[in-house]
């Protein structure tokens, strides 16, 4: 006999559900949820393996003040403490939430309400911002809010599927399993690989053009002049919908040939290839991901595509579309608490006075954060220079994967009062926590998760709290208590879903695009039973609007989209003598993140065994670097030493190293030592994809 729940895989922004069976003799087994409409059933090797990471090894079970076992009353008492301490002595600005899109809506929305609308400061910043803030960005200047307009369906019903900055074999495997399926049913389905390495989704591809670092802002302009002069605009949509046409495509047409080719380092030929395959095909779904966000451009590169789909009136169809693919589990659901420094909850705009009295006067709170807050990289430079007296770190570890990693880990180290909520005991950044706060796991906790295309589905805890550990909305709900603020008296979370679903529709009159409030109401059992859904899903809807914007309706006052007219920049080259090669970061098939979870997997470790550093053979010559060497890689933030991998998937003069690796699995292996805290100008999204370095045998 076993006991089946149904809930969510907690890795990649695809979202897929999950069956965990628990037998009577207490072995967990999972299977993909056949009824799960991200995955059908299907499963990746992490998600196959989720029970091989459920185990509790390394766990933190108790509170611990100052490195010593405590208990909750004590250590919840000495946040509240500090943090109303800092408040008092030098305002609400000296306090700081860095959390994650590993935390659980109801998480996030708690947090959210704590800090801007009780503490009255917007430093709440998440590591969606390595992640998702370009994709954000992008969509609030097109569309008027933080859409996206379609479904995981429209990959399948394209005749062309452009994949750029998107490793989707790796980085969302079940959502490229079920792209090689359409594919496989209908060869003439075109599919299109950006990308300056040859990845493993190349293996699909029709085409792969190998773009210099940071080009796809001058190919994607390069697209739109095209598309302007061979007379494909859809003229009606564009009158109709949009503003800013002309100036978009005056500043695209100011790109040369020439130009065009040395930015993004592709022959003549093959972009003609590209903008007639685009020019020619109606249903074209356009999917980005981590190689467009994490730019200094990021914000200009969402655009540029965007920009394109809305001149051919590609948008919100069934098989059209552009789509942002979210990293991790939870960043959409971040993104409508308002878990950015830059945003409200629900959709709503932390900048515009409006939507902070509706808020406040939703949450009767007794203050506003009036602007928006610091966002990562400029939290932890407030962290170091002492403007930040009390942090507070969920479900993330930053010491490894905030760019600038040794100046950040200097930051929280030096820091007055540092609270980390976390599942192990030890990681590169409980290690400087002086109150450490046992949180559940996978597998123990209850909440939602959204994921790429607007789903909002369950994760259902199936196993006991371990020791003394408990959620994070309960953690900061009684911190909250503690420092007097009313209205955190939460039983469970289906209270606070409830708040956030019923916030979503509160005097909205129905012009918000993020509206859940229909579940406005929903009570205990109705929670447990809710089966996964798209939104939005305002009060009184009969089904879901699964796609967004084919006849308009944007989210600008004007209900039209706007065209950005961009500005390709100055230049995107950083390297130097000194620093000749290019890095570029990410994922790799079987490790999530800082590995803290599935580190515990063999079987996932021995997909790769080890970080390694891959040259083009040629760099490798030049280098007098061998196959399984040690190398050094410098930059002017740091160094690491890692194994040499040589192959011809590597373009030329650029290095790849995967982000996972921390100094808990090898010494010295924290790629983002090396990433500078480079931001967009925009989005305030870090430049992880094109970092100067030098390399040499270690
Ligand atoms: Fe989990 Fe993503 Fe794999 Fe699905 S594709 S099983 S969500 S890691």
């Amino acid at each position: 006999m076993s006991v089946e729940t149904k809930t969510t895989c907690p890795y990649c922004g695809v979202g897929c559900g999950v069956v965990a069976a628990v037998a009577d003799t207490g072995t967990v087994t999972v299977k993909g949820d056949p009824d799960h409409p991200a995955n059908f059933g299907r499963l990746c090797s992490k998600g196959s393996a989720l029970t091989e990471t459920i185990d509790l090894d390394g766990r933190v079970l108790y509170p611990e003040i100052s490195g010593q076992r405590d208990d909750w009353e004590r250590a919840l008492d000495l946040v509240a403490q500090r943090f109303s301490q800092a408040i008092v002595e030098h305002g609400p600005d000296s306090v700081a939430f860095y959390v994650s899109g590993q935390l659980l809506t109801e998480d996030y929305y708690v947090a959210n309400k704590l800090m801007k609308g009780f503490i009255g400061s917007a430093n709440i910043d998440t590591n969606s911002r390595l992640c998702m803030a370009s994709s954000v960005a992008g969509h609030r200047r097109a569309f008027g809010a933080d859409t996206v307009p379609g479904t995981y369906e429209d990959l399948e019903l394209a005749d062309l599927v452009i994949l750029t900055g998107s490793n989707l074999a790796w980085c969302h495997p079940v959502l490229y399993q079920r792209l090689a399926a359409a594919k496989a049913e209908r060869p003439e389905m075109k599919i299109v690989v950006i990308d300056p390495r040859r990845t493993m989704t190349c293996d699909i591809a029709d085409l792969h053009l190998a773009i210099k670092p940071d080009g796809d802002v001058a190919l994607f302009m390069g697209l739109l002049a095209h598309l302007a002069g061979t007379g494909a605009v859809d003229a009606v949509y564009v009158a109709a919908h949009t503003k800013g046409f002309d100036e978009a495509v005056a500043a695209a047409a100011g790109l040369s040939e020439p130009e065009l080719t040395m930015r993004t380092g592709l022959p003549a030929q093959e972009l003609q290839r590209f903008f007639r395959l685009f020019e020619q095909t109606p249903k074209t779904v356009t999917c980005f991901s981590q190689g467009v966000n994490q730019s200094s451009s990021g914000t200009d590169k969402v655009n540029a595509i965007i920009n394109c789909h809305l001149a051919t009136g590609r948008i919100g169809r069934p098989g059209m579309g552009p789509f942002s693919l979210t990293g991790q589990p939870n960043a959409m659901g971040g993104r409508e608490v308002g878990g950015l420094a830059n945003m409200l909850a629900a959709h709503m705009a932390i900048e515009n006075e409006n939507d902070r009295e509706r808020v406040q006067r939703f949450w009767t709170s007794p203050t506003m954060a009036a602007k928006p807050g610091l966002k990562a990289v400029d939290m932890f430079k407030a962290v170091a220079d002492g403007r930040i007296k009390a942090l507070w770190i969920m479900a993330t570890n930053p010491v490894v994967s905030m760019p600038d990693a040794d100046f950040v880990e200097a930051a929280i180290r030096d820091c007055t009062f540092v609270v980390v909520s976390d599942v192990l005991r030890h990681t590169d950044t409980t290690r400087h926590a002086h109150v450490l706060l046992p949180s559940l796991g996978w597998g123990e906790k209850d909440g939602t998760v959204t994921n790429s295309e607007r789903r909002i589905s369950r994760q259902r805890g199936f196993l006991p709290p371990p020791g003394e550990a408990r959620a994070d909305w309960w953690q900061m709900s009684e911190v909250a208590r503690r420092m007097g603020f009313d209205g955190f008296n939460y039983a469970s979370p289906a209270e606070i879903f409830a708040e956030h679903a019923a916030l979503s529709a509160f005097e909205n009159n129905g012009r918000s695009d993020f509206d859940i409030g229909a579940y406005g109401d929903i009570d205990d059992n109705a929670y447990n039973r809710l089966a996964p859904f798209q939104w939005p899903q305002p009060v009184g809807a009969v089904r879901h609007t699964s796609r967004f914007f084919a006849e308009g309706g944007f989210y600008h006052p004007d209900s039209k989209a706007r065209f950005i007219a961009i500005e390709v920049p100055a230049t995107t080259a950083r390297t130097d003598a000194r620093y000749p090669l290019t890095l570029n970061t990410g994922r790799i098939r079987d490790h999530w993140h800082t590995m803290t979870r599935t580190g515990k997997s063999a079987r996932l470790s021995s997909h790769i065994a080890e970080p390694f550093a891959e040259f083009h053979p040629r760099d490798a010559t030049e280098l007098g670097l061998s196959a399984a060497d040690l190398v050094e890689l410098e930059s002017p933030s740091g160094t690491v030493i890692t194994r040499v991998l040589i192959s011809e998937r590597q373009a030329s003069g650029s290095v790849f190293v995967p982000m996972h690796w921390n100094d808990q699995f090898a010494a010295k292996a924290r790629i983002d030592a090396l990433v500078p805290p480079l931001t967009d100008p925009v989005s305030g999204q870090p430049a992880a994809k094109n970092v100067a370095i030098a390399a040499r045998r270690f």
